[in-house]
């Protein structure tokens, strides 16, 4: 997949993506990434890419000339899909991540200063939002699309699509807990269902606890997720166990 992301801070990727599963995906050529500077298409000797708002306010606008130009010429060259980084986009989940990892390739542009001239929504084909909150650019949404959609695309995580399956929201629900040696830490032990051998208790136990793990946390993820007969009886025994879940968890069935 072809990523290339539109940015007037360019040095602000080179951490990112110089190290771990993202380097990797790069040199292994399942990802290629391309860091461009808006300024590049910005007109004039100083090539100014921001000017004050119309009808006065704080602070600038991102101009539209620079972005369309850039955004023109990858489009027309790499059959891109262009991503405008704003808060008032569709908040990113897993599932944009999932849908965006089946492109081709995408062309991320990363807004600054007050904001983007309003004419520069008309280039996306999606608006993404991290997250009800502001931030200083878009850069730092780049870097977690990217670093979402990347580790989701076939061979850059080893152990194939399995890997990711069982990440949490890629099938609704949250991951339940993981343990690695020592045996025993500081008195607390490795459940013991984990050390005896018996995969078809430890997949019933690992199940189990994504549900608890989801009733607990983020008991709306329950609304939604698809659950099977098995998973009504885990809950109930989890319910058992830990008393009665919400109520709206138990109308939704
Ligand atoms: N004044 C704008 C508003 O209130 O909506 C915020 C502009 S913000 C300081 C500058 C740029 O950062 C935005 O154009 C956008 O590209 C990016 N940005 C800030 N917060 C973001 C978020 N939650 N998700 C995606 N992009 C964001």
């Amino acid at each position: 997949m072809k990523i290339h992301i539109l940015t007037l801070f360019p040095e602000m990727f080179a951490g990112p993506f110089s190290c771990s599963i993202l380097k990797r995906a790069v040199d292994e050529g399942a990802a290629e990434i391309r860091i461009h500077n808006l300024r590049d298409w910005a007109a004039g000797r100083h090539r100014i890419t921001d000017d004050s708002p119309f009808g006065g306010g704080v602070g600038m606008v991102l101009k539209p000339e620079p972005v369309y130009r850039a955004v023109e010429e990858l489009r027309e060259n790499t059959g891109c899909r262009v991503i405008l980084f704003s808060p008032q986009g569709k908040v990113f989940r897993q599932e944009t991540a999932q849908e965006l990892a089946r492109e081709k390739g995408l062309i991320l542009i990363c807004g600054r200063y007050e904001g983007v001239d309003e004419r520069i929504r008309a280039l996306a084909d999606r608006q993404v939002s991290i997250g009800d909150y502001v931030l200083t650019g878009g850069e730092i949404p780049a870097m977690v699309v990217v670093d979402a959609v990347v580790r989701l695309l076939p061979g850059v995580l080893g152990g194939g699509e399995a890997a990711t399956t069982d990440d949490s929201f890629a099938a609704g629900l949250l991951e339940g807990p993981h343990y690695t040696k020592p045996r025993s830490f500081r008195g607390l032990s490795v459940p013991e269902v984990l050390l005896a051998g018996n995969h078809a208790a430890v997949r019933r136990w690992r199940r189990k606890e994504s549900l608890r793990c989801t009733l607990r946390s983020r008991p709306e993820l329950l609304l939604v997720a698809p659950l099977g007969r098995e998973d009504l009886e885990l809950l109930a025994e989890i319910e058992k166990e830990e008393g009665p879940r919400p109520a709206f968890v138990s109308a939704a069935e």
